[in-house]
């Protein structure tokens, strides 16, 4: 097998061909012929460098879904066979023997395999190699591929925000930014069965933010006046917010769950918080028992990624689309 990848010289360069021969496949390895993946803004991270690692060269992507040719001699044949759609997403493997992943917990793991922390292994290629056959998700048949792999990061993540902070139906939540992510939590939300709010500086994204299935839409300046209304905010958008305004919107016992990157410390009012025992708190990608409950919720309720497709030969356009924020709602690569 050779390995036809995108690869990236320096922070914000273009993309270049790159081939290369794998090493022998581990008993828990898994190769995946892949066929579409999306572009994440963690992605635009190590492209264009926002961490400071300069770990050149790159390959980027975790949002993979492909056709598995290869599985190590220990893999289950009653779990996975050769020729299975399947997904790849931001984590690929961990150790199975931490106290995280024995309680089922492996995105917590320290040892786990982040995809975009790998040398070189990213989604932006023919194939990946996923470290352990556990964390490569079966994708059902309902979902097309080009929409579902934005689930595989941008899905899991708002997926396991709602799951571990325990959103319930009867909650009423708002979703700041729709993007990626955003797009994605308001359909999850709605189906969830909770009074779902968009929020967003975007005035022009009302009418998508109704289609996705916000009940009510509220611009960012309309938030400070907005009143005590939500048990729960997914705030999406990765950059500095007024996050007292934001507080002052959240219920007794409410939660403010940042799954973005802001690029300051948070400066909060004490009293935004202890009065009425209100909670900052975040998530990251879930484990794989949890992906797979979403892309099992996701085909019984219709949720997909508006995805804007790009054939291979494009990928550094694409690339440049989701950098100038342009993505409505998410970039996928073909790369058949
Ligand atoms: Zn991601
Ligand atoms: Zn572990």
């Amino acid at each position: 097998m050779t390995v036809r990848a995108y690869v990236v010289d320096q922070a914000a360069g273009p993309t270049r061909p790159y081939e290369y021969e794998p090493a022998p496949l581990g008993p828990l390895e898994v190769d995946v012929a892949l066929t579409h993946s999306g572009i994440c803004q963690t992605d635009m991270g190590l492209i264009d460098d926002h961490f400071g690692l300069n770990r050149f060269p790159a390959v980027a992507g975790h949002e993979g879904i492909g056709t598995v040719t290869a599985v190590g001699s220990a893999v289950d044949p009653q779990q996975l066979q050769i020729g299975r759609r399947v997904g790849v997403g931001a984590i690929a493997g961990s150790c199975f023997h931490c106290e995280w992943c024995l309680s089922g917990q492996q995105h917590l793991c320290p040892q786990k395999d982040d995809v975009i922390f790998r040398d070189q292994g990213g989604t932006f290629a023919s194939h990946i190699r996923a470290g352990d056959w556990r964390h490569v998700i079966p994708i059902p048949d309902a979902l097309r591929s080009a929409e579902a792999a934005p689930l595989l990061c941008a899905g899991t993540t708002v997926f396991n925000a709602i799951v571990e902070h325990g959103v319930r139906p009867t909650d009423r939540v708002a979703v700041v930014g729709i993007g990626g992510l955003g797009h994605l939590a308001l359909q999850i939300l709605r189906a969830w069965g909770c009074h779902v709010t968009a929020i967003s500086t975007s005035a022009d994204k009302e009418d998508d933010a109704h289609r996705f299935g916000a009940d009510t839409f509220l611009t960012s300046d309309q938030v400070s006046q907005a009143g005590e209304r939500f048990d729960f905010i997914l705030d999406t958008v990765g950059a500095d917010l007024p996050w007292d305004d934001y507080f002052a919107t959240l219920r007794p016992r409410g939660k403010l769950c940042v799954v973005g990157v802001p690029a300051s410390p948070f400066t909060i009012n004490q009293m935004s918080i202890l009065p009425a025992s209100k909670s900052l708190v975040s998530a990251v990608v879930g484990p794989p028992a949890v992906t797979r409950q979403l892309m099992d919720f996701a085909a019984r309720h219709h949720i997909q990624a508006k995805a804007e497709v790009f054939p291979r030969d494009q990928i550094d356009h694409a690339i440049d689309h989701v950098r100038n924020g342009r993505a409505r709602y998410r970039a996928v690569i073909d790369l058949r």
